[in-house]
């Protein structure tokens, strides 16, 4: 079949609608519409070069949409079923997927970096030329060939672009907090950036009973919004921030720190505000050369945790539908964290928008219904 998608064929470049063929979906594959789809920091950086990615690809990991047809071998959906997109699918084999870790996957993880589906091929061409898919999902289409476990059935009231969110920025901030970092009723959560995730990472800790939640984030509007969603106390980046989390908390520091930015040289200061004992995650993806540096002996002596958070560490496709429910609830308003909607022809507007930090998250409706 045709379908309309966004292309990036050189790195810094536009990203250029256009017709792609697709192919039908193999025995263990999906082929969805897609409905709505959000922007992310990662497609971001795969578009400016920072993250290396194979190109000409079709870029976006958070999507939501129908599903249209699906292959032999695939009984958990069928068509006309609403689904949200993970793009991590998992193995279900490896010893991480074993263990209760997909998001560890050995398995998937090659196929996602080569920029092909789980058996190392594309659907995806532009005449005779192969183009890449991107985390599995290349959601910035009309139309796309996922792997099975990346379609995730979701109730037909949720909203596509709510849906689109819980398959990335919701569940990586809201995972950071509650099965990473497992903050408790009580503690002191510092949180550094209020875009699509670290706003998550806030709607968790404010849900996981959190007595203080800071916000350290450059921009005074989104400070501003950080507040409505559970933020009791705002910084900049340039203030002391060390000296104003021990100025609340007895002079110890936050229980647990949560990086949502990932550029060079934070940690360093998260390490600082962050009390003995307590637990520093980081979600926001560095450049590939950068590295970390902490003071060795403070970190001995004052037995910080320091980890890494990928994907919300925990099993999307349980974690996806349960995000839904809380978000139906009422007690996670996924929905807040949408400041944009755009088109597909306009998404280099939407990346500018988000690197320029505008944004809380953008999304791209491709229907009406979205
Ligand atoms: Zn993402
Ligand atoms: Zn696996």
């Amino acid at each position: 079949m045709r379908t309309r998608a966004a292309v990036l064929h050189e790195q810094a470049g536009p990203m250029r609608t256009t017709e792609l063929t697709l192919d039908d979906p193999r025995e263990d594959e999906v082929l969805v519409r897609i409905a709505a789809t959000g922007v992310c920091a990662s497609d971001a950086h795969t578009r400016s070069g920072r993250i290396p990615s194979p190109l000409p690809a079709v870029l976006g990991h958070e999507g939501a949409g129908v599903v249209v047809a699906v292959g032999a071998k695939v009984s958990h959906v069928a068509p006309g079923d609403h689904v949200a997109l993970s793009w991590l699918p998992p193995c279900g084999r490896c010893r991480y997927c074993l263990s209760g870790r997909p998001v560890l996957c050995v398995a998937s993880a090659p196929a996602l970096l080569a920029g092909t589906l789980l058996d190392g091929t594309v659907r995806l061409h532009d005449g005779d030329r192969d183009v890449h898919h991107y985390s599995f999902l290349s959601t910035f289409a009309e139309y796309s060939v996922v792997p099975a476990p990346s379609a995730v059935p979701i109730p037909e009231e949720v909203p596509f672009a709510v849906a689109a969110l819980a398959g990335c920025a919701v569940l990586t901030g809201y995972g950071a907090v509650v099965n990473r970092a497992r903050v408790a009723p009580g503690h002191t959560v510092l949180v550094y950036g209020a875009g699509g995730v670290g706003l998550s990472a806030v709607m968790a800790a404010r849900l996981s009973g959190a007595e203080q939640i800071v916000v350290c984030e450059p921009r005074p509007d989104k400070r501003e919004g950080a507040r409505t969603l559970g933020a009791t106390h705002t910084v900049a980046p340039d203030d002391d921030v060390g000296g104003f989390l021990r100025s609340l908390t007895g002079g110890f520091g936050a229980d647990v720190t949560i990086d949502a930015v990932g550029s060079e040289g934070l940690l360093e200061q998260a390490f600082d505000a962050t009390a003995p004992g307590g637990t520093i995650v980081c979600v926001g993806v560095p450049a590939p050369s950068a590295s970390v540096r902490v003071p060795a002996a403070r970190f001995v002596r004052e037995e910080k945790y320091l980890t890494g958070s990928l994907y919300g560490s925990g099993r999307p496709t349980i974690d996806i539908p349960n995000l839904l429910g809380l978000y139906a609830a009422g007690r996670l308003p996924i929905d807040r964290l949408i400041s944009r909607r755009y088109t597909l022809d306009r998404l280099d507007e939407a990346f500018d928008d988000l690197e320029a930090g505008r944004l809380r998250r953008g999304v791209v409706i491709m229907d009406a219904s979205g």
